[in-house]
Order: structure tokens, then C-alpha cells, then sequence
């Protein structure tokens, strides 16, 4: 039997968000793991639960069995840093047809959740591969007296098929190979404005993509004097925040299209796009970190070639854009998924010149009106000393005052949509379709500062692309309002 259960059955939850405190064994997933009841010893029947995590981007380092009913999952740590523990994804098999169980996450890293909010986990099975999110009422999220008033979550589950394996995760996957898929359809169809490179190696030899999307025959690019302006665009830092990817795929579908946005942009902006800055974190499971335990994002100050290699190749390749005198480093945006509030929304930098604080305001108000999910009022400029090792303080700092950098969040769970008090929980494509608004506010945004005067019509209805919002003056003003308390007082972390 391949039970790893300890038998002393010590519930030893971690104080929330402190060091690991019992969880060092915790070191690998499960793996085919068949839970049956304690003193069992003849071969599992139906029922006995098997987990598995021992897949791409899996994560599940203990299950404890408390009844027939109920089972203790504990989240395995990211690798070589036990304080964070917050992303799952794992399988179950050898279920009964109507078996009901409820499962218990009780080691999170964290306190505030927006399972608080109706935040569920997501679920697939074989036969129903699309992943979808669980009922809310089914999920429960609280301080127990069994794991040291830790806050855990519970959710209720009944297996229906029987040969069926099913999947819950955190949120929507999407992994390393994934976009390794993605990326290779894109190079098969020979665009001529697209480019792919190896920009570096991860620290486990991973790829770090970087993609170049811009016309390079376009007039505006050939003529030699011409300053290009340029979008500099990462995702996945922080490898279980998922919704970035789908954002970032979003992103790049809508600026390789036959949209008519797409192609001004194209003739006037050149894209650069890293869509996974943390492929080993992604590969590995983790919440935060790489490989070797760092969070990525505290350390743009001065990376390692050999501990941060991703991170390195991006900064260098960023230090060499800005002394490129032929091109002007305009937009950094690195794009993030928020565990405690709504919306997608963007962190900015403070500056003392009001001038450069309202330039900065321009872009996410733009963004606003193209978005209904995107809400201008979660948007904040900060310098908090905390963020100092961050790609959007560091980059703020480093390049010229006519440079904007940004953090774009989105929630894990959902949005307020415009006059509505009804949180609309993200799907995959709901998040890819932030990803082209995105993209597209760029137009607006380069129409308004008069670097493009192009007046060819830019809406179409188009079966590849859908137009993002039709009216395109749904700006969810009034829906800025509903939220604007909730998240003032959550601590941010990104
Ligand atoms: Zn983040």
C-alpha cells in the first residue's frame, strides 16, 4: 500500500502565511496515490479514492483520510520556499457512481481568499474535458479548530461516472507545454509580421520565448530617423497566476489578426512579448516562486545569469532596448492574477511631476472604455517599499519619463459588470478577451497622442476576432463604484 498518510494523524496545519512549521515533508506530489480506510490492507476496492499530482503544473503533497466521507488535502509548498502555498491541481480516480465526498484544503498561505466571496475551485472529468467552476454553495471557507483556527477551505463533490477521472485546480491551468503548443500553431502559419526567439534558458534548460509582433515594411518603420515606438509585454512571473496567460495569449491572438486595429498597430508599434517569464515555477506547480524558491518579482534589481536566468535575459534585453537610440521603450506591462479582489485593474507608479502622474492615468482610463470587466477605480499608484524589487518600481525608475509601466491584475474570480451588483465569474475566454482589449486600447491610445493618424475604419465584424464591446461606450463607470470600498483595505501583494 501506497499510503503516505501519516498514521499518527497530527493535523498540522500551518499558521496562516508564516514559515513552513511541520509541512517539511511535504516535498513532492502525490503520486497514484490510493487512500483507503485506516487498517485496510486487502487490494483498494471502488471507492478508495487515487490522487494524483505527479503531472505538468500538478500540486498535491498530502491527503489525510478523516471519514469514507471526508479527506484533509494539504498543498504541497513551492519548491525550495515552504511560505507559499495557495495553487492546486490534481486528479481523482477509482470513484463510486454517486460517491459524495468533501474535501478539505487545509493549508493555505494564505488568509484573505475570494472564497469569501464565491469563489469556487474549477473541475473536469474525461468525459466533460471543458473545465468549469464549481457551485459556490458548495464551497465553505473558514477558520478551523482543528488545524489551528487555520483557514481552510471545504467543498462538496459527488463522482457521477465511474471510469471518469476528474481534475480540481486552483483555477483555469495553463501550462508550460501549452503555450509551447500555442506558440508552434503560431509559427506554422508564417506570418510575416511575427517572430519568435529563444530569449534564454530557465534554470531546468525551459524555453523563455519572446515573441516580436510589428510590420517591418510599413513606412513608418523604414524610414531610418524615425524613432519606433515600442510595447515591451510580460506574463508569469508568478506561475500560479494562470489568468495572465490566458490574458497574454488574448493579447497576441488579437495583434496577429486581420483586425484592422491589429494591422495599424502593427504598421506603427512594434510589440515585444515574454509570455512566460517563469516557465520552471509553471512546470513545477508553484504559486510564486522558481525553481529555486525566489520570487522573481523582488529581484529586477539585480538578478543572477544562474539564479534568475529568465529574469536576467529579460533585463538585459529591456537595458539594450532603452540605449537603442532608433527605438523609444513606451509601455511595460507585466501582467498578473489577484487572489483577493474583483475586476482586472492596473498598479502605476507615483511621481512628483502631476503632469507625468495624469499622463500615466491615460492608458487605464482608455482601457476602462474598451473593457466592461476592467475598472478604473481599483487602478492605484503607489511606491510602496515592499514592491522595490518589481518589474513595474524598477522599470519606473530606470527608463525616461515618457515611459509608462504597469502591472495589469486580474481577478481569479470575477467581475462587476457595468450597473450590476452580480459578480460574473471569468471564464478562459472572458480573460482572453481582457487580453484584446488590451491590445486594442493601444490605438486609442496612440490616436490620442498623435503618433498614428490613420483614418482607415477600424470596426469590423469579424468571425476570428470578435469586436470586444460593440457600442464601445459601456464603460463601466458605474460599476466602479460598487467595488471601490471592498478592496481599499486588502492587502496587495503582486
Ligand atoms: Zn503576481
Amino acid at each position: 500500500m501506497e499510503r503516505k498518510m501519516e498514521e499518527s494523524a497530527v493535523r498540522d496545519g500551518d499558521t496562516a502565511g508564516s514559515e513552513a512549521g511541520g509541512e517539511d515533508a511535504l516535498v513532492g506530489n502525490v503520486t497514484k496515490l490510493t487512500v483507503s480506510p485506516p487498517g485496510y490492507s486487502g487490494a483498494p476496492r471502488k471507492g478508495h479514492l487515487v490522487f494524483d499530482a505527479c503531472f505538468e503544473s500538478g500540486n498535491l503533497g498530502r491527503v489525510d483520510y478523516i471519514s469514507e466521507f471526508e479527506f484533509d488535502l494539504f498543498i504541497r509548498p513551492d519548491t525550495c520556499n515552504p511560505r507559499f502555498r495557495v495553487w492546486f491541481n490534481f486528479t481523482v480516480e477509482n470513484v463510486r457512481e454517486t460517491q459524495r465526498v468533501i474535501f478539505n484544503v487545509v493549508n493555505f498561505s494564505k488568509t484573505k481568499s475570494l472564497y469569501r466571496d464565491g469563489m469556487s475551485p474549477v473541475v473536469k472529468s474525461t468525459s466533460r474535458p471543458k473545465w468549469q467552476r464549481l457551485p459556490a454553495k458548495n464551497v465553505y471557507y473558514y477558520r478551523c479548530p482543528d488545524h489551528r483556527r487555520n483557514y481552510v477551505m471545504s467543498f462538496a463533490f459527488c463522482f457521477d461516472r465511474e471510469d471518469d477521472v476528474y481534475q480540481f485546480a486552483y483555477c483555469y491551468p495553463y501550462t508550460y507545454s501549452r503555450l509551447q503548443h500555442y506558440l508552434a500553431s503560431l509559427e506554422r502559419r508564417n506570418l510575416p509580421y511575427l517572430q519568435r526567439e529563444q530569449l534564454g534558458l530557465s534554470v531546468q534548460q525551459r524555453r523563455l520565448d519572446l515573441l516580436t509582433i510589428t510590420n517591418s515594411e510599413a513606412p513608418d518603420h523604414l524610414s531610418p530617423d524615425r524613432e519606433k515606438k515600442l510595447v515591451f509585454l510580460t506574463s508569469r512571473v508568478h506561475p500560479g497566476e494562470s489568468p495572465a496567460s490566458f490574458i497574454c495569449q488574448g493579447v497576441i491572438d488579437f495583434l496577429v489578426s486581420q483586425h484592422p486595429v491589429a494591422q495599424i498597430l502593427r504598421d506603427h508599434v512594434i510589440f515585444k512579448i515574454v509570455p512566460m517569464l517563469n516557465p520552471d515555477g509553471v512546470y513545477l506547480g508553484n504559486y510564486r516562486c522558481s525553481l529555486m524558491g525566489f520570487d522573481l518579482n523582488r529581484h529586477w534589481q539585480d538578478p543572477s545569469p544562474w539564479a534568475h536566468p529568465t529574469l536576467h535575459a529579460v533585463k538585459q534585453l529591456i537595458m539594450q532596448m532603452n540605449q537603442d537610440p532608433r527605438v523609444s521603450l513606451e509601455f511595460y506591462i507585466d501582467v498578473h492574477a489577484h487572489s483577493t479582489m474583483l475586476n482586472g485593474f492596473m498598479y502605476g507608479n507615483v511621481f512628483e511631476d502631476e503632469e507625468r502622474v495624469q499622463r500615466q492615468a491615460v492608458f487605464p482610463r482608455l482601457l476602462c472604455q474598451n473593457a466592461p470587466d476592467f475598472s478604473f477605480s481599483n487602478t492605484s499608484f503607489n511606491r510602496d517599499v515592499v514592491k522595490a524589487g518589481t518589474g513595474r518600481r524598477f522599470l519606473g525608475g530606470l527608463l525616461d519619463d515618457t515611459s509608462y509601466c504597469y502591472t495589469l491584475e486580474v481577478s481569479f474570480y470575477s467581475y462587476m459588470p457595468a450597473g450590476s451588483n452580480a459578480p460574473v465569474p471569468y471564464t478562459e475566454e472572458t480573460y482572453m478577451k481582457l487580453g484584446r482589449n488590451v491590445a486594442r486600447t493601444f490605438l486609442d491610445y496612440y490616436k490620442l497622442s498623435n503618433l498614428i493618424k490613420d483614418n482607415r475604419p477600424t470596426h469590423i465584424q469579424s468571425s476570428e476576432v470578435k469586436s470586444p464591446t460593440g457600442n464601445g461606450k459601456d464603460n463601466g463607470v458605474g460599476r466602479d463604484a460598487v467595488d471601490r470600498q471592498r478592496e481599499k483595505s486588502q492587502g496587495v501583494r503582486h
